[in-house]
């Protein structure tokens, strides 16, 4: 399990490395709810995904790890490239076939070595983990490690510092490693403020899992939310989100795009998909006058799809 400690270890651990990213807000003193967005698009890879990338590359290195392997969708390999850049040792991405370009790009400016596989993680794992049997070769899995949760646990610990009496916070899930890091981090220091997960409801795996109490599977899906395409939930993060996480709200195609739009017209921030899916969730939060903040988990965005994720439709909010 991940303990409060070992989150604030890697807070002391990665700080000159990462950016404490700004709190956005939005709301007029008679607005329905206040709401907050974390910044980790303005993070450095533009997303939250170098967080717990230094906090396991930091120790692997030390212990001797010349070469970094992973698999992911995009933000995770980019973070794993970025770091072992710039701890000086090589990275090996394996990605989907179906990759966006920006994110092939941002992977080989630093150097790293990229293979196409499949369309599932659970494929892109396992030959990902095939090319660590060579020595000093160490697998940095993109949610499913300790180091990991406790690095993405990290936020949780900077929204408690930044905005004071918080009600709620909403947070993407794909794999679930932000999820669990940032609700054992508010939960073990306030358990009164609500942690609910959005997901796609094209990417249901932890919701379903959750109404069934076991991890369950769901088949290749198309949603927008490209980082959030996981098929199933965890080992290590399942029961971090049975045990401290309130709520999963599923957000349809339709809402992402709301409020995708809704953060460029609005916030001026252009913003993932992934991410519209938490901020969709917490604009439909009960109104209540409370304090609701929305972890904004990426911002790469492939300038060409824009117009696919616009709606220029009236928007609801
Ligand atoms: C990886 C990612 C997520 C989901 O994080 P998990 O730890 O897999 O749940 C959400 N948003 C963005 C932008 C991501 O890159």
């Amino acid at each position: 399990m991940i303990t409060l400690d070992a989150i604030k270890e890697a807070r002391e651990a990665i700080r000159s490395f990462v950016i404490k990213t700004p709190i956005l807000s939005y709301g007029l003193e008679d607005a329905d709810n206040q709401i907050f967005l974390k910044a980790e698009h303005l993070q450095k890879t533009n997303s939250f995904k170098i967080r717990g990338a230094t906090n396991k590359l930091l120790k692997e290195v030390q212990n001797g790890a010349m070469h970094a392997v992973t698999a992911s969708s995009g933000n995770h390999g980019q973070a794993v490239a970025y770091n072992a850049f710039q701890l000086g040792i090589k990275a090996t991405i394996v990605t989907p076939t179906n990759v966006v370009l920006p994110k092939l790009q941002a992977i080989q400016k630093f150097n790293g070595k990229i293979e196409l596989c499949g369309t599932t993680s659970e494929e892109r794992i396992a030959h990902a983990q095939s090319l660590t049997l060579e020595k000093g070769t160490v697998f940095v899995h993109p949610y499913d490690d300790w180091d990991i949760i406790a690095g993405q646990g990290t936020i949780g610990l900077e929204v408690l510092d930044q905005v004071s009496g918080l009600d709620a916070v909403y947070v993407p899930i794909g794999g679930g490693g932000l999820i669990s890091g940032i609700a054992a981090a508010i939960k073990e220091s306030n358990p009164r403020i609500k942690v609910i997960g959005a997901e796609p409801e094209l990417a249901n795996d932890t919701f379903l899992s959750l109404q069934q109490g076991t991890r369950r599977s769901i088949g290749e899906t198309t949603t927008i939310a490209d980082g959030l395409r996981t098929s199933i939930p965890g080992e290590k993060t399942f029961p971090i989100v049975q045990k401290y996480v309130d709520e999963v709200i599923l957000v349809s195609e339709n809402q992402i795009q709301d409020a995708f739009t809704w953060s460029l017209t609005k916030m001026k921030q252009l913003i993932e998909p992934s991410s519209a899916v938490a901020v969709a969730a917490a604009l439909r939060h009960p109104k209540r006058k409370e304090k609701v903040l929305a972890v904004v988990s990426g911002g790469n965005v492939d300038p060409q799809s824009i117009s696919q994720y616009l709606n220029l439709r009236q928007i609801q909010f």
